[in-house]
């Protein structure tokens, strides 16, 4: 307020405010100041996970539960960050990943590096105004540019593809894990990816990742279908249904039992018998409508006692009990029924098919496949592995994969990767700092001095003298007209033709990790103010 603004020009531009006990405030460059150092601590500790040559991070949670991982969005999301730029980063973290899936590291580095220059900026007495608008005509530069590099691709091309996928995990795991794990990735998304309205959607939705550990890595095998985790509830069941008419049911098939406080009065014997005769016939009167209506197989969420499992075998139907209700509303989409509440009310019109119906033994559990679904699109990922932090992690880089490749199907262009395209950006937007003039300038030349931080790191990353190989780059880059496609090799360490590398990324995780990174830093610089409450005594 105005008051307030004469009070500070009274004590000569110090900020001192007399403010109710414990509440905390700081003002202008202080409180942006804060902000910088607080975001550029969070995208420290994120550099050395970048790159396949990155390192992993132990996350150790409040009930002492451990997470071994590199992936970006994990690490700050379990990293519990208390200050509120802190959380901001793990907003653009979640950005990215909600929007591309990939690229979050790189998102959160950008934003550190960017802030890092702005800060300097801030010391020449630049507007942070000033700064905001450099690096938003930088961002439209570096947008443009990388749109008219970028290679197109065919959304069906499976060696293309596939090796998108793989650089996602390069270093993540095994060799030959990865190139597997690369292939169920772009099997599985393909068969998935449809053309709505002119549009290619490729929906990670669709594909149901299943974790079972025990077996090794490479048992983990992609279904067309849909996996349900319980085994068939009575052992005299059929194990395998072909051509299966489906009832899914949120409703028990059990004897009602009396509410604890309902009291029953019985004097006599028989009326015991007619009681539990009555719900017998219930029961019975189910089934007889499962095979009235040709049902050969029910799931239900809900429980199915042995006088229902008895019936229900006797008349050959395969049934799971305790279905969750995630999977049954898959299996809803996928067999193409609906979910049943009232099975007296149950038609024809609310059966689901599959070809095929089976339990099968997965490790030391057995589990029911359903395959061959009315709705193709079904597909899961039984992903196996030795112990249960590795399947975490690797349900993590399959899901990296995925995405890449989702983002490749539904907007088919491809970049170099490991620092060319960053060093691309630097060079034009460099280039473009010349005609800008003035103040602007600076701020400009700023964002291409920060974009430099994503070969830099994974220069250092793989252990090298960043400033050498740094120069090298950005030569090549300036002389030579494929220019463009070189970046750090991270293994041997030296500058190569990434496309002869097959390391390769979708556009959109570049100019999404570049977009997100301007947006947080023009959010903190734009803050010049905290006001913050004081904590509850407790
Ligand atoms: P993010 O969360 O940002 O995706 P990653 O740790 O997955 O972070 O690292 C991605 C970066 O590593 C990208 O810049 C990518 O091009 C690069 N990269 C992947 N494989 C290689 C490789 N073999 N050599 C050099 N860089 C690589």
């Amino acid at each position: 307020s105005s008051g307030t603004q004469a009070y500070l020009a009274q004590i000569g531009g110090v900020p001192v405010l007399v403010l109710k006990e414990g509440t905390q405030r700081a003002f202008g460059k202080e409180a942006m100041r804060i902000n910088i150092m607080v975001a550029k601590a969070v995208a420290e500790v994120m550099k050395s996970t970048l790159g396949p040559k990155g390192m992993d991070k132990m996350l150790i949670d409040s009930l002492g539960d451990i997470t071994i991982t590199n992936d970006g969005a994990t690490i700050l999301n379990e990293m519990d960050v208390q200050h509120p730029i802190g959380k901001l980063l793990v907003e653009i973290a979640k950005t990215q990943d909600d929007e591309v899936g990939d690229g979050t590291t790189t998102a959160v580095i950008l934003a550190g590096a960017l802030l890092e220059e702005a800060e300097k900026l801030l010391d020449k007495n630049i507007h942070p105004t000033v700064v905001v608008s450099g690096f938003k005509k930088a961002l439209d530069v570096a947008t443009e540019h990388l749109r008219k590099i970028a290679v197109p691709v065919k959304r069906d091309d499976i060696s293309m593809l596939k090796k998108v996928a793989a650089t996602s995990m390069h270093g993540k795991i095994s060799e030959t894990v990865k190139d597997y794990f690369a292939e169920l990735a772009v099997k599985a998304m393909l068969q998935v990816a449809e053309e709505r309205n002119g549009k290619w959607i490729a929906d990670l939705d669709n594909v149901q990742i299943v974790k079972k550990y025990g077996g090794a890595l490479e048992d983990t095998q992609l279904v067309y279908g849909i996996v349900v985790d319980k085994e068939v509830v009575h052992a005299a069941m059929p194990k395998r249904i072909v051509n299966a008419k489906i009832a899914l049911l949120d409703a028990p098939l059990e004897v009602e039992k009396p509410e604890i406080d309902a009291e029953i009065r019985i004097n006599d014997p028989n009326q015991i018998r007619a009681f539990l005769e009555e719900e017998e016939n219930i029961l019975k009167s189910y089934v007889d409508k499962f095979k009235a209506l040709g049902v050969n197989a029910v799931f239900t969420t809900k429980g199915i006692d042995d006088m229902a499992q008895y019936y229900l075998a006797k008349a050959g139907i395969l049934a799971v009990r305790r279905v969750k209700r995630s999977d049954i509303e898959k299996l809803v989409r996928a067999t193409g029924g609906r979910l049943v509440t009232n099975i007296e009310d149950m038609t024809e019109a609310d059966l689901g098919f599959a070809g095929l119906i089976e339990e099968r033994r997965v490790g030391d559990e057995k589990m029911v496949f359903v395959e061959q679904c009315k709705n193709p699109k079904a597909v899961s990922i039984l992903i196996r592995g030795g112990f249960e932090r590795l399947v975490d992690e690797a349900e993590r880089n399959l899901t990296d994969a995925l995405s890449v490749v989702s983002d490749v199907i539904e907007e088919p262009y491809v970049l170099p990767g490991g620092g060319a395209p960053e060093m691309e950006v630097a060079k034009v937007v460099r280039q473009f700092a010349a005609k800008v003039g003035g103040r602007e300038q600076y701020a400009v030349e700023a964002f291409a001095n920060a974009v430099e931080v994503i070969p830099k790191t994974l220069a250092e990353n793989a252990g090298l003298d960043a400033v050498d190989v740094l120069t090298e780059l950005r030569h090549i880059h300036e002389s030579k007209e494929d220019g463009w496609k070189f970046g750090i090799n991270a293994f041997s360490g030296k500058v190569t033709d990434m496309w002869t590398l097959d390391v390769i990324e979708p556009l959109t995780v570049k100019l999404q990790a570049l977009k997100a990174a301007v947006e947080a830093t023009t959010m903190v610089l734009r803050i010049d103010e905290i006001i913050a409450a004081s904590k509850m005594e407790g």
